[in-house]
């Protein structure tokens, strides 16, 4: 179809990606200053056990607070900073934050107990030679204990480059740090990676949990299938984007203890999570 386009609508189409390419570009540029900006946040989402009715931790989720643009989602700006490289520093720096804060949390008695903290990675940073020392010293500096600090992979990620992943992953688990398949189920199903792999948590996909409103067999047959690998396995399992009570007694019923979504809280600043959390403990009490 394109061959027989005419010259007009080629050239329309040219313009066309120009642009795109140049607000990108324009984007890039206020990436790499948002960070000195002070642009950039970490919000906190809860991961809540369910037999216990608290939290067990949280996720680190980046937020870019543009001065025009307002609010930009991470989907929008991470595959930009992942292709610049810009998502080095910038994942350092959301590594840093969310463990300076587990560490402020784990001071407050409320959080005695202790609480993991999940960081997502991108497959830039897994592929960064540099990764391994920015962990532990992060690690060193906020004094969080490794096992602690949760850090989120995707299947791609382990499945495009396999070796070096590998080898990284183990050196991080060396460490002590535990290791999360982030998404699990949409990569490519080859579940051989999970033979070597040192992982510790599978997260099952949002959209496995959507469909189980309204008890859809396939999907509900799938999460077990899930559960019952985890299990085997000896791996925890977390439900991602649990929105409804529906989806989290049947969960609960399949045996997936621990759930994360907007039905328990949206990822929240910093500063809101210990009046969430007092009011969420209220409604959780007998
Ligand atoms: P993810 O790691 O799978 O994170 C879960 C996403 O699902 C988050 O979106 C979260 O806000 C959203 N979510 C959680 N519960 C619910 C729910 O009940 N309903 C719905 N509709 N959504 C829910 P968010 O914050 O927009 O992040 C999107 C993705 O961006 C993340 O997916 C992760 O892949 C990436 N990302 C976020 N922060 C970072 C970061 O610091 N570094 C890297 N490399 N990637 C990040
Ligand atoms: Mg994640
Ligand atoms: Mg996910
Ligand atoms: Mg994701």
């Amino acid at each position: 179809q394109a061959m027989t386009s005419g010259r007009g609508q080629s050239s329309l189409y040219a313009a066309e990606t120009h642009q795109a390419s140049s607000d990108r570009f324009k984007l890039e540029l206020e990436l790499a200053r948002a960070l000195d900006n002070g642009e950039l946040r970490v919000f906190y989402q809860p991961i809540i056990e369910l037999s216990t009715r608290d939290v067990s931790g949280f996720e680190a989720l980046i937020r870019w607070h543009h001065p025009t643009r307002g609010l930009i989602p991470p989907m929008d700006f991470i595959p930009i900073a992942e292709e610049s490289g810009l998502i080095v520093p910038i994942g350092q720096w959301v590594l840093r934050e969310a463990a300076a804060q587990a560490m402020r949390w784990l001071e407050m008695e409320e959080h005695g107990r202790g609480l993991t903290m999940a960081v997502n990675l991108s497959i830039v940073q897994l592929r960064d030679p540099g990764l391994l020392g920015n962990v532990l010293e992060v690690l060193t500096k906020t004094g969080l204990d490794p096992h602690s600090l949760h850090l989120e992979i995707t299947e791609s990620m382990v499945i495009h480059d396999f070796e070096t992943a590998l080898d990284t992953l183990h050196a991080l688990h060396a460490l002590g740090v535990q290791l999360s398949v982030d998404d699990f189920g949409t990569g490519y199903a080859a579940l051989g990676y999970l033979r070597t792999m040192p992982v510790q948590t599978l997260k099952i996909d949002k959209s496995f949990i959507d469909p189980l409103v309204g008890h859809d067999p396939r999907s509900l047959s799938i999460v077990e299938a899930i559960v019952s690998l985890a299990r085997a396995l000896d791996l925890d399992v977390i439900a991602e984007g649990v929105e409804s009570v529906e989806q989290m007694v049947e969960l609960q019923r399949i045996g997936t203890h621990l759930c994360q979504g907007y039905l328990f809280s949206r990822p929240l600043p910093a500063e809101e999570i210990p009046s969430w959390l007092r009011e969420f403990r209220l409604r959780a009490a007998p």
